[in-house]
């Protein structure tokens, strides 16, 4: 069998999380690791995997099928998504859910010339959850959706946080407030505001001789990332956020629920879970079966920029048809 042949770019968690992923899918092969650092000094998580700059990376197309794009959302894929999809077939992780529209766009443009396929936005939100909530709402269209996270740490609100003067490290877990999501698995329709559906704890490790109820107090009042919710901070040491707070776990639901009948008598609640113990290892799986399918695609002449609205479930999968008939229909 000939295997898929990978690229990882940027090595961060998510790119650790590919790197392990490739080594539970055996139609699947890493050809490298490739980082803006100097590749000398990145510790990878296997013995047999290779690193190489990301100006080598050009040079490498022809024997690379898929890269997968492991940068952060924030400021490197909207550089790097449309830049490396005139070279590679790509799949990301772009997660700015409001900017998804535009980066398809950049990437389309730049796939399509260079008859390549990208799938951009993959993952699990986006992702996972985005095909929920769709196949949710098509089947229930009398009817609304629910989307709550955790409980989990979000990088982002733990980033903000470190911002704060006076804050040295932090983690920020969002909590699902359980009131809400009884409502919402009962079947009822309520309107919620940001504060009724989520919590968010964080923990906090101060400089020394930082004025602690000023820190507190800026975080609270965050726009944007903690003024619409309830805050709880928990100021910590050191050490006990390396003990306690070392790892990455994440999930949530999407919930929906719909009517059907003449007079609504019969409500209907979809749910789909996750609980992560590791969001970028998870998060890399997705990416992996979707790689597979972004090889599949391009092989078919299928090019462009897609997203996993696009996907027919199969190429995801490293069964046949036959095969997944058998055994999963
Ligand atoms: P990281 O911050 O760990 O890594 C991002 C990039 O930063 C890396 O690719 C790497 O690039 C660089 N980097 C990593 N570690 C270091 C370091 N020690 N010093 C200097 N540079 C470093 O982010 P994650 O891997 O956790 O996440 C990547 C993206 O994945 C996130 O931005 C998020 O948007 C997305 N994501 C999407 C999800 C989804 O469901 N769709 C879920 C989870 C994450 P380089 O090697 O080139 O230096």
């Amino acid at each position: 069998m000939n295997k898929i042949r990978i690229g990882i770019l940027g090595y961060g968690n998510l790119g650790r999380g590919v790197e392990l992923g490739i080594l539970q899918n055996e139609d699947m092969e890493l050809v490298g690791v490739f980082t803006r650092r100097d590749p000398k000094t990145l510790t990878l998580a296997t013995e047999k995997s290779k690193a190489y700059h990301i100006k080598e990376a050009r040079e490498m197309a022809d024997i690379i099928d898929v890269m997968i794009l492991c940068s952060g959302s924030k400021s490197d894929l909207p550089v790097q998504g449309p830049e490396f999809a005139a070279l590679f077939n790509t799949v990301d992780g772009f997660d700015t859910h409001a900017k998804i529209q535009d980066y398809y766009e950049k990437v389309n443009e730049a796939a399509s010339k260079a008859k390549k396929t990208c799938i951009i936005a993959s993952g699990w939100d986006p992702g996972m959850f985005s095909l929920n909530r769709l196949y949710a709402e098509v089947i229930l269209p009398k009817g609304k959706g629910y989307t709550f996270w955790g409980k989990g740490v979000s990088q982002g609100h733990s980033d903000a946080i470190r911002r704060v003067e006076g804050v040295e490290d932090a983690r920020q877990y969002t909590i699902p407030i359980e009131e809400a999501l009884d409502r919402v698995r009962k079947g009822e329709l309520p309107d919620f505001t940001p504060r009724q559906k989520h919590i968010r704890e964080c923990f906090v490790v101060a400089k020394e001789g930082a004025d602690l109820k000023r820190i507190e107090n800026e975080i609270k009042s965050m726009p944007d990332y903690f003024s619409d919710y309830d805050t709880i901070v928990h100021f910590i040491s050191k050490e006990e956020l390396e003990k306690n707070h070392n790892k990455m776990p994440h999930g949530g639901v999407v919930i929906h629920s719909g009517k059907t009948g003449l007079n609504d008598e019969n409500t209907h609640v979809i749910e789909y879970s996750l609980k992560l113990d590791s969001n970028p290892d998870f998060t890399a799986n997705v990416l992996l079966a979707y790689a597979r399918a972004a090889y599949r695609l391009n092989k078919e002449g299928i090019y462009g920029a897609k997203t996993v609205f696009d996907i027919a479930p199969a190429y995801l999968s490293m069964k046949s048809g036959e095969e997944l008939r058998r055994t999963l229909l």
